[in-house]
């Protein structure tokens, strides 16, 4: 059977071998600390959970409107109001099967065969996928390490063509970390005004946040931006319910009408049980939010200090999300490796530690590491990557 010309194309998950190689040497028996997850390692708050069983109790089980209850998106709109001081309309909302459900079917609406959409690297593996599936073309624009990952103006105008409909800015970012402050995102979306793009901002990671700085939207920095954005965000790392795939989209009236459309015939609305779990979640208190994310930068702080001390590991210190993203190239050639994704592999085989390569984000010298597990595991992994590195000088 011939396949269809745009699944040939599709690059598998780079994380899903290593994933797959760590899962088989558990069953064998073996020790392995996993720092591949892209997820927090917390359960979802109780009462998030009752909500959901509340919901199942009342009958709440049926079809729901294919872009999300009423009162999930006034939960929404009330959250961006709180948040980032924006004004939405439940017409400018749509909940989806996840954030990356919403990025899709942005994507599917927006995208006409070989428009251009400006990603960033180092990227989340799902954009130039996601981007490829609408008839699109990512452009890659690859952020200096040596600028903490962050793409400039002027790099940004040099990749823009007349064919260029969107950008997307993530920040916090996966796999980086790294979060763009308010001057820098008001410097990039003058460009994009002045070019009449898109912005695509994708702010899952909003709540998890270790520096003194605050979440910017750049919705938030003029009335032309807030007209020129579509938000993406979701519950899923904020409130750890990364399995109930929940997320939304805000932004343009007919830009969110033509999503729910979509939506309508193909995913219809996402699970209502987890909509009315996603509602308790945006209405309830946010101290679990807060908990969580002191949890997360005290190993933040912790497997920073741990890793800067191994030679040949550089890491610039993210300021958000959950993940490290340090450049291990020295280590490597000096290990006599191939390239990372050698050393990598290596480091897995011999010390059963399970990294994400940085070559499927764009960015082949670095590796990811979350610290979504615990301390302790987090400081065995340190431990077993440093005898590595020593067993290889
Ligand atoms: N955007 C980024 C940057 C992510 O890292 C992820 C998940 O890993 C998503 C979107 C998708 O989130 P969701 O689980 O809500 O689909």
């Amino acid at each position: 059977m011939q396949l269809a010309d745009r699944v040939q194309s599709l690059t598998p998950s780079s994380t899903l071998a290593i994933t797959a190689k760590a899962k088989a040497l558990k069953a064998e028996g073996h020790d392995v600390i996993g720092l591949g997850a892209g997820e927090p390692d917390f359960n979802t708050p109780s009462y998030i959970i009752e909500a959901a069983k509340r919901a199942m109790d009342e009958g709440l089980t049926k079809y729901t409107p294919a872009g999300g209850i009423p009162e999930l998106k006034n939960s929404i709109t009330t959250k961006l109001k709180r948040d980032q001081s924006l004004t939405y309309t439940n017409e400018q909302i749509i909940v989806t099967t996840g954030a990356k459900h919403a990025l899709f079917t942005l994507f599917q609406v927006l995208l006409n065969e070989g428009d251009e959409v400006i990603v960033p690297a180092p990227y989340w593996v799902s954009y130039p996928e996601q981007i490829k599936l609408a008839g699109g073309k990512p452009v890659i624009l690859p952020a200096q390490e040596s600028n903490d990952f962050k793409i400039t103006p002027g790099q940004l105008k040099e990749v823009i063509t007349p064919k260029t409909k969107a950008v997307i800015i993530n920040s916090p970012s996966n796999p980086t970390g790294m979060m763009y402050s308010e001057d820098e995102l008001r410097a990039l979306g003058q460009v994009c005004l002045e070019n009449d793009i898109l912005v695509v901002s994708d702010e899952i990671y909003e709540k998890l946040i270790y520096t003194e700085e605050s979440h910017v939207s750049i919705a938030q920095l003029s009335e032309d931006l807030y007209n020129q954005t579509v938000i993406i965000n979701g519950v899923s790392k904020s409130h750890s319910m990364t399995g109930w795939r929940i997320g939304f989209a805000a932004g343009n009236k007919q830009i969110i009408k033509a999503m729910s459309n979509m939506a309508s015939h193909s995913t219809s609305n996402p699970t209502s049980i987890a909509q009315y779990a996603a509602l308790a979640a945006y209405t309830g208190s946010e101290e679990k939010v807060i908990e969580m994310r002191d949890a997360f930068k005290d190993r933040l702080e912790a497997l920073y200090q741990w890793l800067i001390e191994i030679p040949g590991v550089e890491c610039v210190k993210p300021s958000g999300a959950f993940y490290l993203f340090p450049n291990v190239k020295k280590a490597a050639e000096e290990g006599g490796f191939e390239d990372v994704d050698s050393w990598v592999k290596a480091l897995l085989d011999e010390e059963k530690v399970a990294l994400v390569p940085g070559s499927g984000f764009g960015s082949p010298e670095n590796v990811r590491l979350s610290y979504a597990t615990s301390l302790d595991q987090l400081e065995k992994a340190a431990d077993r990557i440093k005898r590595f590195v020593n067993n290889h000088q």
